[in-house]
């Protein structure tokens, strides 16, 4: 039997997040009040203690109190709206809202050559990267032990911002499971098996942690903060040399059995086409290897595709060239790409049948490759999926860049951090929906 799994990933040895529980960690009526009216805030926007009354049934002498601490403590901010210009009357009216700016999570992205942490904020800016290179590292514990120390520097860059850390992620090559928190395997990392990543990252920052394949955070990334925005049902896919993908279905990342849910690069396209790094023939990220498609252009018969070896990021300068050539008119590089689109086409109209998506966002090197590609590509795709699931598909390039990650793991700690609150496991507290009605206005 399949495990079962959470609808949210927030996996942690420390299970507080910081906002709004107690020192002593335990849960309190004023607790729970509290993430109501954080939980109110996110999801209504902007409200005036009257309309915070309305959405959370609170009585006006205890959301004085909460919304004072709340603004004590950087969470919530109070700001004047004066009366509409003209009408003489009126008084200023006060609005309180979520400070996102000043509530952050640290992040870290990891491969076999790097480390990288970053300082992002839950309105979705990111304050400080840095890039550190880790060659060679193949004992999991002395990668862990670096990670700790460059995160260290994360949180002395917040202190100095003034950005209170809510949260810490960390973005993995490889699979992972959601579940224990660990880093199953990365094939690329030698020594990268079955690492508990969250529970080291929680105990080496004192903050609630989670974890996630690279490719999903970009994904969530995406929907929270970029080209997603406002969707629901999206299907993002990435091209590095090779392909990954995650798929987000109402704000939360489908996970499958293993939390691998999203792996379109090893979706087969063809019955016999070129090895995959994999072991089998004819994925996708085969054909798409912009390595192996710089070779096609190059004069490499599609015959020796297969001894062609994807090379990694310095693949990209080849590739690049590939598409300044198309746009040149080059016809041999037209093919290629053309043939490329095909490909993509295939796999995308087979995701389009299966998952019904109302947006697909194109990552990574899609993005170099632009609308030469996204246009061969649109008249591609109906040919490959029911016209009825692909006529009104969005699809789009990203636009966060390789910050994406970084973003989703701000996304998922936002909507973990501001998610209406149960008490007891079973009373949930949720607006009227005459209030839900009134989302994103003030009252
Ligand atoms: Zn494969």
């Amino acid at each position: 039997m399949p495990k079962k799994r959470p609808s949210t990933n927030m996996k942690s040895t420390k299970t507080n997040p910081p906002v709004w529980r107690r020192e002593d960690g335990r849960s309190s009526k004023r607790a729970y009040n509290r993430s109501l009216v954080c939980a109110a805030l996110f999801h209504e926007g902007p409200r005036s203690r009257v309309g915070l009354k309305q959405s959370t049934g609170l009585p006006l002498s205890r959301l004085s109190d909460i919304c004072g601490s709340l603004i004590t403590e950087g969470v919530v901010r109070e700001s004047m709206i004066s009366p509409a210009a003209g009408t003489g009357r009126g008084r200023p009216r006060s609005l309180l809202e979520l400070d996102l700016r000043r509530l952050g999570v640290a992040c870290v992205r990891y491969d076999q050559e790097s480390v990288t942490t970053a300082l992002v904020d839950l309105a979705g800016t990111v304050h400080w990267k840095r890039r550190w290179n880790a060659p060679g590292t193949e004992d999991a514990t002395t990668r862990l032990r670096m990670i700790a120390k460059h995160l260290k520097q994360t949180l002395t860059v917040a202190h100095e911002v003034g950005v209170k850390l809510v949260g810490v992620g960390a973005a993995d090559p490889g699979t992972v499971d959601v579940s224990t928190g660990r880093s199953i395997r990365a094939v690329n990392m030698p020594g990268w098996t079955n690492v508990p990543v969250v529970e080291h990252l929680s105990q080496s920052t004192e903050l609630a942690a989670v974890i996630e394949r690279a490719d999903g955070w970009q994904a969530l990334g995406e929907v929270a903060y970029g080209a997603g925005r406002g969707s629901q049902h999206v299907l993002f896919v990435t091209l590095l040399e090779g392909i990954g993908g995650g798929i987000v279905e109402g704000g939360n990342l489908l996970a499958g059995r293993d939390g691998s849910a999203g792996e379109i690069g090893h979706t087969r396209v063809s019955m016999d086409g070129p090895l995959c790094g994999c072991g089998g023939r004819g994925c996708l990220e085969a054909h798409l290897a912009p390595s192996r498609l710089a070779a096609l252009w190059r004069g490499v018969a599609p015959t020796d595709l297969d001894n062609i070896v994807p090379r990694g990021e310095e693949a990209g300068d080849d590739f690049a060239q590939m598409l300044v050539a198309a746009r040149a008119n080059d016809s041999r590089a037209r093919e290629v790409l053309a043939n490329a689109a095909k490909a993509l086409a295939v796999a995308l109209g087979n995701a389009t049948s299966l998952l019904n998506p109302e947006r697909i966002i194109l990552g990574g090197r899609f993005v170099a490759a632009g609308d030469s590609l996204l246009g061969l590509l649109r008249e591609e795709l109906p040919k490959y999926a029911l016209p009825e699931l692909v006529a009104n598909v969005d699809i789009r390039l990203a636009e966060l860049g390789e910050d994406s990650a970084f973003l989703g793991i701000a996304a998922r700690v936002r909507s973990n951090l501001f998610a209406y609150p149960s008490m007891g496991g079973t009373v949930e507290h949720r607006p009227s929906a005459k209030s839900t009605a009134k989302k994103g206005k003030s009252p």
